[in-house]
Formats: structure tokens, sequence, C-alpha cells
């Protein structure tokens, strides 16, 4: 008999957001392979008695290749055991969760998908940035932002992008900032649209830094941002007032 594997999404950080699905599933799992991005409060209250494989830090050390995680998550469960693949907000959101998917469905192993709460809404929702709101924004684009957008064979359409109206949310996006915010004015994007970034969602630690599509770059380095970060591009930022994140970011 094989077994079947979750693959469960975290929400943003904290046990305040993790579902009920997941908490149920993560208590009676056998196995639990897990992202850091969940996050410590969650994870300290994974059960003693599971085996629990730290996909970010595998023997302590090296990160585990997505082949290795893949390979570990059919072998457990060609093994009969009830696993858990944890992850990080919505596992089918820039989580590799759809592909994860693929590979048990070519094993014939069954999969429950537990969502998640996406840090793509709810990191600017708790600091008070709505992605749509009837003023500002009728579309919301949700971008990783791990893509360079010089390459030519970007998968983003940089263009479309600087002329749609409406939110970008971009996540993974620290490292490109720079060459995000001048591709996007390149092709024609208002330099004073405002921006906000969001670190560490729902943490003790949440930090938020406004600044325009001109200069939030530089904002950016001046502060040390550091992912994980969510990045809000759009008028919904103009919303934002100091201070005004939820009671999570100061518990
Ligand atoms: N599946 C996840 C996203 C995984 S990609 C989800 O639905 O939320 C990892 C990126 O998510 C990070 O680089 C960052 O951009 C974003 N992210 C996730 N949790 C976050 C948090 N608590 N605060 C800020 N950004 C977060």
């Amino acid at each position: 008999m094989t077994g079947i594997v979750y693959l469960v999404g975290s929400g943003p950080g904290g046990l305040g957001l993790l579902t009920f699905r997941a908490r149920e599933v993560i208590d009676s799992a056998e196995v639990i392979l897990y992202d850091q991005l969940p996050g410590d409060e969650i994870l300290a209250t994974l059960p003693e008695t599971a085996e629990k494989i730290n996909c970010g830090k595998f023997g302590g050390s090296h990160t585990l290749k997505q082949e290795e995680i893949e390979s570990l998550m059919v072998d457990r469960a060609q093994k009969g055991k009830r696993v858990v693949r944890l992850k990080g907000g919505d596992p089918f959101v820039f989580g590799r969760g759809g592909e994860e998917m693929e590979v048990l469905r070519e094993h014939n192993i069954a999969v429950e998908v537990v969502p998640g709460i996406t840090s793509a809404v709810a990191v600017p929702g708790c600091a008070g940035i709505p992605v749509t709101h009837r003023s500002h924004a009728s579309q919301v684009t949700f971008l990783t932002g791990h893509e360079d957008p010089t390459k030519e064979e970007s998968a983003i359409d940089w263009g479309w992008l600087a002329r749609s109206p409406g939110t970008i949310v971009i996540l993974m996006g620290v490292k490109n900032l720079g060459m995000i915010t001048r591709s996007l004015i390149e092709h024609g994007m208002t330099a004073e649209n405002p921006v906000a970034i969001i670190e560490r969602g729902f943490r003790p630690d949440q930090r938020v830094t406004i600044g325009t599509l001109s200069d939030i770059a530089e904002k950016a380095r001046e502060a040390g941002v550091k992912p994980p970060a969510i990045i809000v591009i759009g008028g919904v930022v103009s919303l934002y007032r100091d201070g005004s994140e939820g009671a999570w970011s100061r518990s």
C-alpha cells in the first residue's frame, strides 16, 4: 500500500494563520519535509514522532536539490507513509508545489493539496496595503523577481507589465530590485509610482520601506533590505500609514 503526500501551505508565518486542515495533517504525519519559510513558530510545533527532514539544511549543511526532495517524498510515500511537504504561504504560489504534484502523479501516489494563505496577499495586507481597491487597482499581477529582466529569454513581458494598470506584487525580488525598477521605468512606467517593501511579514521584526519606482532600490540598499520580502508597486501603496501594521507585527 502506498502512502499519501499532503502538499501543505503554512501561511505567511505564525500559528495564527495556519489552517485547521494543515494542523490536522501535520499532527498526524509520519514524515515531514519542510522549508525554512514557514518560520520558527510553526516549525517548533512539528510532532516529535515524525521523521523531520529540513530541506533547507539537510544533514546540518547543504540545501537539498529539488530532485532530492522529490525522490525523498516518493520514497517515503512508496513505503506507505503519511508524508507532509510543508511550504511557506500557499504551496502553489511560486513554491514548486505544482512540479511536486506532477512527480507524485507520475508515481501514482495520492496527493492532497492543503492551500495556505499566500504571503503575496497577506503580507501587504498586514501592513495596511490592500492589493485591490476600487479607487486604485482593479487588477493585480503576481510576479517572481527571480528573473533578471535584462535577460532576453525572460518569461516575463516587462513591456506589458510596465503598461498594465493596477498592482504589481513581486516575490523573491530583493536581489534584482534595481534591475526590475529600471526595467519598468525604461518600458514606460511612471517613475513616481509608489513602492512598498515589506520584510519578514508577520514576524516580530517586520519592517516596511516606502519609496517610488525611481528611488526604492537606493532606499532598500541604504536600509539593508533582505529577503524574505514582498515588493508592492502601485496606487494602493498610498494607503500605507506608518505604524498601521497589524498587531501581528508587534506581538
Ligand atoms: N509559496 C509562498 C511563496 C514562496 S516564494 C507564498 O505563497 O507565500 C518565497 C518568497 O515569498 C520570498 O522570497 C518572499 O518574497 C515571499 N514571502 C513569503 N513569506 C514571507 C513573509 N512572511 N514576509 C515577506 N515575504 C514573504
